[in-house]
């Protein structure tokens, strides 16, 4: 059985102004005071793990390490299936230091017509590990998956990363289409996040 989570404050162990949204939006049922880690001037640690989860419960640990506050982490990226999952765990790293979603975009869309030519396989899903630590050492994590196709040219402007050019299946629009509130509910974050307040949060 996963530990219940019953204190009155959370730090949200991100440096991303999306995810940290997302995550307070999908928390906002449970009445916790919720606090981002830059308002705390916690650093961003170096994402040194090989894994999604390896990663999660690193920034969470490091989170609580820093102010001695419960934190919850979210380390989560876009696996292409032809390009053996890349850009996986390095997800971010492929925008550069500019942040540059347009350009990752490009390059997945470039390896992958590399690899395969137009209209191969173009599978790919998101991944969502959460992590949640306590200040006794004590972590709970939680994965979540929504798979889709990788489409191009990118369509829409909402959400973020990724969005544009992803399509989840069983829809017609992309991630950057498909009205936020829709998103949140279908989403590889929202996966884990059912996890999570199934095992931690709900009586
Ligand atoms: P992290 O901050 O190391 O977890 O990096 C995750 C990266 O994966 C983000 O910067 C995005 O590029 C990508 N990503 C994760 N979740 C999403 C999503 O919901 N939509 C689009 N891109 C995402």
């Amino acid at each position: 059985m996963p530990r219940r989570f019953a204190e009155p404050r959370l730090v949200v162990a991100s440096h991303n102004g999306g995810k940290v949204e997302e995550i307070a939006d999908l928390l906002a049922p449970f009445a916790i005071d919720i606090t981002a880690a830059a308002a705390l001037d916690l650093p961003e640690p170096e994402e040194t793990g090989a894994t999604f989860l390896a990663n999660a419960e690193l920034k969470a640990r490091a989170a609580v390490d820093g102010c001695g506050l419960p934190s919850l982490a979210d380390d989560s990226g876009l696996a292409v299936e032809a390009l053996d999952g890349e850009p996986g765990i390095y997800s971010a790293r492929w925008a550069g230091p500019e942040r540059d979603f347009n350009m990752a975009m490009a390059l997945v869309n470039k390896k992958l017509n590399e690899k395969l030519g137009d209209g191969a396989n173009r599978r790919a899903y998101f991944i969502s590990v959460l992590s949640l630590a306590w200040p006794d050492g004590h972590v709970e994590s939680f994965e979540g998956r929504i798979y889709g196709t990788m489409i191009w040219p990118p369509r829409g402007t909402g959400g973020f990363g990724y969005d544009p050019s992803f399509m989840p299946d069983g829809h017609e629009q992309t991630f950057g289409e498909i009205p936020y509130e829709r998103k949140q509910r279908i989403s590889h974050r929202a996966v884990a996040f059912q996890k999570l307040i199934d095992g931690c949060f709900r009586d």
